[in-house]
């Protein structure tokens, strides 16, 4: 497998130490592993002392995959192994192949040795599972309650799959996966197919209307009649819910008329979204009996086919608004989804970073008004749903507004601290930093991301191909040779004899190059000369500036002049007022006054795809100028009624085609008639769109009172709701659609909208400008603050000892309160010492020793381990306890002499009654050191 291909040039490992590292990766693996081996010994001395339910330490340690599979599962496998065969299958297959085949093999295997169908099946599923959820989840266990052989009418056996709550946790794919196993199983040991009743299938039908649960897919009832009749294998399960089923409550097959939810997961997440995934199973490994899944795996994509017309395909960023739901009133939102003044992507990972998490400047911390703080939950639009936030002082500050005009960058917090009572507006959040791998953990395609630093740093790194190149880019910047690393990072790969030389050389450049802010000259002879796009304050955010004011901005541009190196608009922001910024912004802008405008008022062109003008509220506040400037991300201050622009004007003047002539910007290219025709061309495109617009809700308003009659007259002929549907959608269909009169011109319309959407002016700026212009800030992820408080400690109210007290310790349920009644009548599990013989519900026996005249010594007791004895007709209850009597008193008492303390503490909580099944009480002293700390019991009893 070590085989050295040809590498690319651009391969970021070329030149990596590679071994060495893997060395050091080994020994961190062995560190760990002897630290860990270390932990297990103590632990396993501590486990000895019988002090606890089990003697021994009950997590498995498992090197692979294979062995966890075989630890999990090992009271299921009865000492069979199949750790070897699953790491012999793995070299060979992917995983859910390899699931599949090791599932029949275990469950054949089984039954050739003796055992019965059930048990044959029910393990097979079982190891099948776990190799699926890489035997790190409960799933396996508990998701799948039991496997039940169950006659159909005709008296042939049919297999059914009892699915429980914890099965959500495998996953969709695992579900499926499973009835198909399911399915492969009962084939290879000659179990029947299910047929259900018409009962049976309605009783599902009948359980998703009723179920209020979570469920990512809810199928229709002919999609679930469909599934539920075609599936070989019966999806069965426990009920979870308490609502009941009203119709078809008592079915065949089905042990309580309570809605099963894992039927429910397994049938509407599992076969209806993963149909794809199965079907990718069912056709290569020619497993019949399973062509329904394929209406399921091809129906998203018909319905994406009719949705975009014919052959267009959006290059839009979907904007998700997921994270926007549940907001609370108190916690803000950072930014809606995709919104220009929210943060911007850029990709990477900060060192104090870490998985499912982001990282941002500092300053745009404080600017958060300090609602985002180290480790703050923020949920966010992509790519997953939350992530916690770090600090980055690469990641660029916020831009605020300050009460006297003045637009600014932050880009380290005591600057931002410094300004903060004078700001009057965060204009933008500055950068979030995700690691690209955070798209492919959560399964989501990566987005553009903006022409940042790092980009142009790598632009340049190959750029520099020769000594004279690298001299040429420091004569450009400005800079001596020796300021600069040493090397030509961009050497051809056949001239670089060294990979690892050339590794470090290419990383020094990359370091140097990324934190270099080259004046506009600079900037713009290395685009040039390098082929680079312009970076930082040189590369406006043109997607911001809506293509409607550029007219209006071309002309205010005219009259700008060039004094002392920056760009001077003469009454720029004449009747500019502060106060509008306090004001909160109507949910419907007026239509704008423009002789009330700050600056010049020289109207901006209507709307193209919407009613009003884009972002009219920032002319109506800082009018058509300095509007611009903010919307581009142009630094600039006020100079009483002037607007003067500081950094990045020469870019805007660029892409706008001017060019300074002595004081004043002079028009060379003629942008203006550029921006007139991509206009007039958006103009003719929308009203193609809304002719189809029309022609579309048209058709569907008729299509809809089809509908309604057929529906109607199937419900008078008393025809069910299932039928109904159909008959109505049968109805609806019958009407055709003949599509857009013109498909050609409609799909040159949608085009041309879509790319307007996606690159804005840049289209036109590319057209204009000789340089080479990529977007700066392409997407923003929206965001809001997240409810980190959710996650406290669950258990709540505090308790600190498991403990039962029933009511004698009153609301607090404070175990002194109880212990002032001496005698104790709750229900616990009945053990009896394996010392004295006494009865002891706790796990070491708390009878006290006798004295010389048979008077109960306090501190010292028997302290023999016990054993739990369950009664016959216990057996199978839910909970093996009985009613008994302890003296409490006395066991707190001892429990304080043991541990060596004054006294035990007053507010020691306990709990009513034991969940458990055996109904063991902990050893009392945990409790009281629990108390003692303050720490509460947390989930699994530590
Ligand atoms: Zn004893």
């Amino acid at each position: 497998m070590s085989q050295q291909g040809a590498r690319d040039v651009h391969d970021p490992l070329l030149g990596l130490d590679i071994e060495r590292l893997e060395r050091e990766m080994e020994s961190y693996e062995e560190w760990l592993d002897e630290r860990t081996e270390e932990a297990y010994k103590i632990a396993e001395k501590a486990r000895a002392k019988g002090l606890d339910h089990s003697l021994e330490v009950e997590i498995p340690r498992a090197s692979d995959l294979a062995s966890r599979t075989e630890k999990l599962l090992v009271e299921h496998l009865e000492g069979a192994e199949v750790a070897d065969d699953i790491r012999k299958l793995l070299t060979e297959f992917d995983r859910e192949t390899t699931s599949i085949k090791m599932a029949t093999l275990v469950a054949k295997r089984f039954r050739d040795n003796g055992h019965d169908l059930q048990k044959s099946i029910d393990v097979g599923l079982r190891v099948g599972l776990a190799i699926l959820t890489e035997a790190v989840l409960v799933a396996p266990l508990e998701g799948i309650s039991e496997v039940r052989l169950l006659p159909n009418l005709d008296g042939s056996q049919f297999l059914s799959i009892h699915f429980a709550g914890p099965i959500r946790a495998a996953g969709g794919t695992a579900q499926a996966l499973a009835v198909l196993i399911g399915d492969m199983i009962r084939r290879e040991l000659n179990v029947d197919a299910y047929k259900p009743t018409d009962d049976e299938v309605e009783r599902v039908k009948e359980e998703f209307g009723l179920y209020r649960g979570n469920l990512q897919y809810r199928p229709p009832p002919e999609e679930v009649d469909t599934i539920v009749r075609a599936c070989p294998v019966m999806v069965n399960g426990e009920s979870t819910e308490d609502i009941e089923c009203a119709g078809y409550g008592r079915v065949r097959n089905i042990d309580e008329a309570r809605i099963r939810g894992g039927v429910l997961l397994v049938i509407g997440e599992g076969l209806c979204l993963k149909a794809p995934k199965i079907q990718r199973h069912t056709e290569r490994l020619n497993v019949p009996g399973w062509d329904f899944i394929s209406t399921f795996a091809n129906k998203n994509k018909d319905e994406e086919r009719a949705g975009e017309g014919a052959g267009f395909v959006s290059r839009k960023v979907p904007e998700i608004s997921k994270f926007m739901k549940d907001i609370i009133a108190g916690r803000p939102v950072f930014g809606a989804p995709l919104e220009p003044g929210g943060f911007r992507l850029r990709y990477g990972r900060a060192r104090p970073s870490g998985l499912a998490a982001g990282s941002c400047n500092a300053a745009s911390m404080a600017a958060m008004d300090d609602f985002i703080a180290v480790g703050t939950q923020m949920k966010i639009e992509r790519p997953g749903k939350a992530c916690a936030i770090t600090p980055c002082d690469i990641a660029e500050g916020p831009w605020a507004i300050l009460r006297n005009g003045d637009f600014k960058q932050y880009n380290d917090l005591d600057s931002f601290r410094k300004d903060r009572p004078m700001i009057s507006s965060i204009w933008d959040n500055g950068e979030l930093v995700l690691g690209y791998g955070e798209f492919m953990e959560n399964n989501k395609n990566l987005v553009p991301a903006a022409y940042s630093h790092d980009w142009w740093a790598a632009d340049l790194i190959d750029a520099l191909d020769s000594d004279q190149a690298v001299e040429e880019f420091c004569r450009i910047i400005g800079t001596e040779r020796k300021d600069m690393p040493e090397g030509t990072p961009g050497l051809p790969i056949n001239q670089s004899i060294d990979l690892d030389e050339r590794f470090h050389i290419r990383r020094k450049w990359r370091d140097s190059l990324i934190s270099l802010n080259p004046s506009w000259e600079s900037a713009k002879e290395i685009a040039v000369r390098f082929s680079t796009s312009l970076v930082g304050a040189h590369n406006p955010w043109w997607l911001d500036l809506p293509i409607e004011w550029v007219p209006a901005l071309l002309q205010a541009i005219e009259s700008a002049t060039v004094r002392d190196g920056n760009l001077h608009f003469i009454g720029g922001v004449k009747g500019w007022n502060a106060d509008e910024m306090d004001e909160l912004r109507p949910e419907k802008e007026n239509t704008l006054d423009y002789a009330s405008i700050p600056g010049p008022s020289i109207p901006v062109e209507k709307g193209i795809f919407s009613d009003s003008v884009p972002h009219s509220w920032v002319l109506r506040i800082h009018g058509l100028v300095k509007g611009s400037a903010l919307m581009l991300g142009l630094a600039h201050h006020h100079d009483g009624d002037d607007l003067v622009i500081t950094s990045g004007w020469q870019a805007m003047l660029d892409g706008l085609g001017f060019s300074i002539k002595g004081k004043a910007p002079m028009r060379i290219e003629d942008a203006e008639q550029v921006f007139k025709n991509r206009i007039e061309e958006l103009r003719n495109a929308e009203i193609i769109l809304a002719k189809e617009r029309a022609r579309k809700s048209e058709l569907e308003q008729k299509r809809s009172s089809v509908k309604i009659a057929a529906e109607t007259d199937a419900r008078q002929r008393g025809l069910g709701i299932a039928e109904t549907d159909k008959i109505g959608k049968e109805a609806a269909s019958k009407l055709p659609d003949p599509g857009p009169k013109n498909p050609d011109e409609y799909l040159r319309a949608q085009i041309l909208e879509d790319d307007h959407d996606v690159d804005g002016v840049l289209t036109q700026i590319r057209q204009i400008s000789r340089l080479r212009w990529e977007h700066s800030a392409p997407v923003r992820v929206g965001c809001r603050m997240g409810r980190p408080e959710k996650s406290a400690p669950r258990e709540k109210p505090t308790v600190h000892s498991l403990f039962p007290i029933a009511l004698s310790g009153g609301n607090q349920r404070l175990i002194a309160n109880s212990a002032e009644q001496q005698d104790l009548r709750v229900e616990m599990g009945a053990r009896f010492c394996t010392v004295c013989g006494k009865k002891s519900p706790m796990i070491t026996c708390h009878h006290r020793k006798l004295d010389d005249f048979g008077e109960e010594k306090p501190g010292e007791v028997c302290g023999g381990r016990t054993e739990l004895r369950v009664s016959k007709e216990k057996q199978n209850a839910r909970r093996r306890g009985e009613l008994q009597t302890i003296r409490i008193d006395n066991l707190l008492e001892d429990a304080r002499i043991s541990l060596g303390i004054d006294r035990v503490p007053k507010k020691m909580k306990g709990v009513k009654k034991l969940m458990s099944k055996n109904q063991t009480p902990e050893a009392v002293e945990k409790g009281i050191l629990r108390a003692r700390h303050g720490l509460p019991v947390f989930r699994d009893g530590t």
